[in-house]
């Protein structure tokens, strides 16, 4: 179905979706080098590339005028960047926004969760693919896990509505640990979501054919050792989620390959460089860079520019496996 926006005063694309959830990543850099993610040797952006945090703030604030209620901060690592506090204290502020949360891989959270709890972030998740801290610093290849599981207490204690996991799944590097992940995350009062290996830029010797470990494996073997029950879910995002029977926590699968989110899809991101995707798996994109440094005070051209945009959302992804990643921006770059 094509539609028209009769509404100028909301994000809404060709097919009829409405962009409610913006995912901001806030830099490319970051502390680990997780081996699904980024190369050893990464060659980061020039810091006069990347938004300044007043340009962050200047876009959510457009975003939200225009229908947005929930932001994602992400990376990168966010909170490798400097003074990155001050963004969520201004996005915090902003009317309408019922939603800041932050992705984040935890090193760094205990120095920082009760900030970010009181800047108004109000969940967040966390990422760990393991438990046990040799396979970590392998597969991060510089991590101390220790420090997440620090992050991990100090964001549990701060009070946020919700902490979780994410958790990507390899097989051979961490597929046999599937049943303890969801013990830990469960054992501490938090969901857990199980995340497929997107093709994603280029990374190095990591084998993501070989890696590859389906959301369907990961089900399989969990079935094999509890009573799950399936979750109404409408979030709008290609999660869908269990419950262990009598437990109150999710367990949720993200299966980037399926195409069957798309229809729904709420959301677009925005990069460390200000470039706004329209869809994860396409190259479509506009410069706001551009568009907020050619109008340094005037927001009507900035909102001019995201309801624009909206006639160039792809109707859907197109992901495939093996041979050379289809899309050659890194996670880090775009926004996990
Ligand atoms: N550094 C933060 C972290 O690790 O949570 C935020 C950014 S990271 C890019 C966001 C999420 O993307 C993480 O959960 C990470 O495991 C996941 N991720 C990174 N590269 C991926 C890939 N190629 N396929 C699937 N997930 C990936
Ligand atoms: Fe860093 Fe997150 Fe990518 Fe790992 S997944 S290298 S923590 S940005």
């Amino acid at each position: 179905m094509i539609a028209t926006n009769p509404d100028k005063n909301l994000l809404v694309d060709r097919f009829g979706r409405q962009v409610t959830y913006v995912r901001l990543s806030v830099t490319d850099r970051c502390d680990l080098r997780c081996v699904y993610c980024m190369c050893e040797d990464m060659t980061f952006l020039p810091r006069e590339q990347l938004l300044t945090l007043e340009e962050m703030a200047r876009l959510g604030k457009a975003f939200v005028d225009l229908g947005v209620h929930k932001i994602r901060i992400t990376g990168g690592e966010p909170l490798v960047r400097r003074n990155i506090l001050k963004l969520f204290r201004d996005l915090g502020q902003l009317e309408g926004l019922r939603d800041l949360t932050l992705t984040t891989n935890g090193t760094q959270l205990a120095r920082y969760a009760q900030e970010l709890k009181d800047a108004g972030v109000t969940r967040i998740n966390i990422s760990l693919d393991t438990l046990k801290p040799d396979r970590f610093h392998a597969l991060t290849r510089l991590g101390d896990i220790s420090k997440v599981m620090a992050g991990i207490d100090a964001a549990l204690e701060a009070g946020f509505e919700r902490v979780k996991l994410n958790a990507v799944i390899l097989k051979h590097h961490n597929h046999d640990e599937i049943m303890d992940l969801v013990e830990f995350a469960h054992g501490r009062g938090m969901d857990i979501t199980f995340i497929e290996e997107m093709p994603l830029g280029v990374i190095g010797d990591h084998d993501r054919a070989e890696a590859y470990y389906s959301s369907d494996d990961i089900l399989r073997d969990l079935q094999q050792q509890m009573e799950l029950h399936e979750v109404e879910d409408n979030t709008g995002g290609p999660a869908r989620y269990v419950k262990p029977a009598g437990s109150p926590y999710r367990i949720g699968f993200i299966s980037p390959h399926s195409h069957n989110f798309c229809d729904t899809c709420n959301r677009v991101r925005v990069t460390a460089e200000g470039r706004l995707l329209l869809c994860l798996g396409q190259e479509h994109s506009v410069d706001l860079r551009r568009v907020l440094r050619a109008n340094p005070t005037e927001d009507e051209k900035v909102r001019e520019a995201l309801l624009a945009s909206m006639a160039i959302k792809p109707q859907g992804h197109e992901f495939a496996l093996g041979g050379q990643p289809v899309i050659f921006r890194h996670m880090s770059v775009t926004g996990g």
